[in-house]
């Protein structure tokens, strides 16, 4: 039984999946079945991955909303190509890629291997770095040709979500004037997933809630050097989740102007565009709460983003530089680290990762005599184990976009599926040290300086 079904037909058409053909299970996510408490074997699980069986009888839902993308309103979209198919352990499950829904306008349904590759590793990167995330259970292929810039051929992902509504769900209602349908989505997420707000001011308290946690999730991308690429707001996860992995990227040589979506070409959704990004988002969303807020209510959450972010964003980088004490200058010294990075276009992972052994970094005069300055900083450190939890911070392990395409390569040319297992196991535990790996530390061959991410999938 899928809880988000009962809010009734007005959220959700139901719908039969359409499955693939020679569909075969490419990895399964053992820990997150455990946690799931799945009883099935690799054979059950397939046929509930790829869409072949109900899972415990329930019947299969796409959910109804809207959305700003590259901030103009589309007033209906929806799961075009997903649809829920059970809960378990209060986790929804949900199949990206099982065929078309009566929201799939036009589209067909589907998600190629490519970037379904991209999203299975991805949601196991973001968890292993501690970033709230969707999940993924498990990767299916099949032989399904799909037609993209070139054939391709057809999988399924199985992603686990307490929820997957989207700031897109309010945006819908409203802009059809449904206010009850607003009123009862309000208090379905509040009851469910923010069981703390439900006092007097329950609509302000979850509107506060929903931007602190929004601002936490972008302080984490921002400090791991993650960029979305795709943050409209049908890919914003009302429980602040990262959603929606598309043209995604991880920051390889420092640059904050980043834009890692080909197709954006404006850079909307540029690096540092994102923490103005979601409070836009966020603004969009208590646009969308107006019958349930006052809208002075609704400035004063949203004014305090900026500060929820600052904390955030401050703390996290104060832990990956090992700065635990607080010092004036703290800021100054950060922030010079992160100019000679992009003056010598050096590598923004690897060099956080190299200040817990500084004899590793560049031995370039500039960042010398930063390091001399770091050094006298850190006599004021008073904590023993500095270096471990500097190391727990900083990430040996990103997923590099050369990483993943060589997987993808050599899953579509070779039918060869264990890379995929390689990775997995890398980005799910980043921090340690996986002696034997270091070539999974390097830094992009030339063949893959310049490969480019569309939004196509
Ligand atoms: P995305 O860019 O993946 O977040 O998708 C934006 C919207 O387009 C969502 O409503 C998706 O469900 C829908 N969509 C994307 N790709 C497909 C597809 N191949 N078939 C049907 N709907 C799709
Ligand atoms: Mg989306």
């Amino acid at each position: 039984m899928l809880d988000f079904a009962s809010l009734g037909a007005d959220f959700f058409a139901e719908i039969t999946t359409q499955p693939l053909e020679n569909t075969f299970l490419i990895h399964k996510n053992q820990a997150l079945k455990s946690q799931l408490q799945l009883d099935l074997d690799d054979k059950s699980l397939l046929k509930i991955a790829a869409g072949e069986q109900k899972f415990a009888g329930t019947q299969p839902l796409a959910s109804i909303y809207a959305g700003h993308q590259f901030g103009h309103f589309v007033p209906q979209l929806g799961d075009g190509r997903c649809c829920l198919i059970g809960q378990a352990q209060g986790q929804e499950l949900s199949l990206k890629g099982a065929g078309q829904t009566p929201f799939s306008r036009g589209a067909d349904g589907r998600a190629v291997l490519r970037s379904s590759i991209r999203e299975y590793l991805c949601s196991a990167a973001m968890n292993g770095l501690g970033i709230a995330t969707t999940q993924a259970l498990s990767l299916v292929g099949s032989s399904t040709q799909v037609y993209r810039e070139q054939i391709e051929t057809g999988a399924i992902v199985l992603r686990t979500a307490p929820s997957h509504i989207r700031f897109g769900h309010f945006e819908l209602f409203a802009a059809r004037g449904q206010v009850a349908q607003i009123k009862q989505l309000a208090d379905f997420i509040i009851k469910n997933y923010y069981p703390d707000c439900q006092g007097k001011n329950r609509y302000v308290d979850f509107l506060n809630e929903v931007t602190k946690r929004t601002a936490l999730m972008i302080s984490h991308w921002q400090a791991q050097g993650f960029t979305h690429g795709v943050m409209n707001t049908d890919n914003m996860s009302i429980l602040a989740l990262t959603l929606d992995y598309g043209p995604f990227g991880f920051m390889e040589t420092y640059n904050p102007g980043l834009v890692c979506n080909h197709s954006d070409h404006e850079g909307r959704y540029a690096f540092d565009q994102q923490p103005g990004v979601a409070l836009w988002n966020l603004a969009r969303l208590a646009d969308s709460l107006a019958s349930l807020i006052d809208a002075k209510q609704a400035k004063s959450v949203l004014e305090k983003y900026q500060n929820y972010l600052v904390k955030y964003y401050s703390k996290l980088m104060r832990q990956k530089f090992g700065l635990m004490e607080k010092s004036d200058d703290d800021n100054l010294l950060i922030g010079d680290f992160l100019q000679l990075l992009l003056q010598h276009k050096k590598d923004y992972s690897n060099s956080l990762r190299q200040l817990s052994e500084p004899e590793k970094l560049d031995s370039n005069a500039d960042f010398a005599t930063w390091l001399k300055r770091y050094q006298s900083r850190l006599e004021q450190e008073k904590n023993a184990n500095r270096i471990t939890l500097m190391k727990q911070i900083n990430p040996k392990f990103i997923l590099r976009n050369y990483l993943a395409e060589t997987a993808i390569r050599k899953a579509e040319n070779d039918k060869n599926y264990a890379e995929i297992g390689v990775l997995f196991d890398l980005l799910s535990s980043p921090f340690d040290e996986h002696l034997g790996f270091e070539n999974y530390t390097f830094e992009p061959p030339d063949w893959a300086k310049n490969l480019q991410l569309s939004c196509s999938s």
